[in-house]
């Protein structure tokens, strides 16, 4: 379980990004948050894998808080948690597989993953995924031939494939259009589900969140201004 209690950052003095912000997510669930920009929505996500330090709270991975980490604790702890970016972030000039095959945190560091060299068990594990997100028979191509929307299904089987226990999806589906961003709202729910994950996303389309995603936090001017099951939300908000 994946518990946010009292989290607060400024990136100036004065001017708090996040003010006492406290939600939690079971496993199997798909949490989205919703606010206009400059609301917060990447503070809360960058500091939830300590991308940037917070001030003040607590963020509690089954128990034990992240944000008093030293290196090496800090180190499997995002080894627990994959990344999803809006921009994708994939090597273009890669194929498909070897983009999946680097969601292996740590992995490039080491001599084989220098040289790009994966065992059977590795390749095999990397087209289950490629399978799960529709994209097997894609393995092979050039990730810069793909749309957008397949773009992001092999950033979503990236960030899979070290079998984390939460995915952090920042506006997953901003660059897509409204079928891709279905299809990968769609994935992201199922997956979450499948794998027993914790996916939390932010987004700016309350409707896809209403549809997709079992929760609902809204931030406004770095505060926490609702926390719903998405299907308790009224039409208007
Ligand atoms: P959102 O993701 O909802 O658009 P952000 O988390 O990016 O919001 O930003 C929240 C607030 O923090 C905004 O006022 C923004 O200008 C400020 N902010 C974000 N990143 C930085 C930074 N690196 N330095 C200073 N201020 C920042
Ligand atoms: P099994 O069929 O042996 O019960 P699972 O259903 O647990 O296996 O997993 C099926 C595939 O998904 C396997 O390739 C497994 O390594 C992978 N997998 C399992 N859990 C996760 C996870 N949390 N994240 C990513 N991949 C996973």
């Amino acid at each position: 379980m994946l518990e946010v209690k009292h989290l607060t950052k400024s990136y100036q003095k004065d001017k708090p990004a996040l003010t006492d912000i406290s939600f939690s997510v079971e496993p199997g669930n798909f949490l989205a948050i919703i606010g206009p920009s400059g609301a917060g929505k990447t503070t809360i996500l960058r500091s939830l894998n300590q991308l940037i330090k917070d001030d003040d709270g607590q963020i509690l991975l089954d128990g034990s808080d992240i944000r008093s980490d030293n290196k090496s604790q800090l180190r499997k702890h995002r080894r627990q948690i994959g990344m999803v970016f809006q921009n994708y972030n994939l090597v273009e000039r890669l194929t498909v597989i070897e983009n999946v095959l680097h969601g292996r945190l740590g992995y490039k560091s080491t001599l084989a993953g220098m040289f790009g060299i994966y065992s059977e068990e590795e390749k095999k594990e990397a087209l289950e995924l490629l399978d799960k997100v529709g994209l097997k028979d894609f393995a092979l191509q050039r990730c810069s031939e793909l749309s957008g929307g397949q773009k992001q299904r092999v950033g979503i089987a990236r960030s899979l494939i070290q079998h984390p226990k939460v995915i952090l999806c920042d506006e997953p589906i901003a660059s897509l259009d409204p079928a891709s961003s279905h299809t990968v709202m769609h994935l992201l729910k199922q997956l979450t589900i499948e794998f027993n994950i914790i996916c939390v996303a932010n987004l700016h389309q309350i409707n896809l969140a209403k549809k997709y995603a079992d929760r609902i936090v809204g931030i406004r001017q770095g505060k926490l201004v609702f926390d719903e099951e998405s299907s308790m939300l009224s039409e208007e908000i």
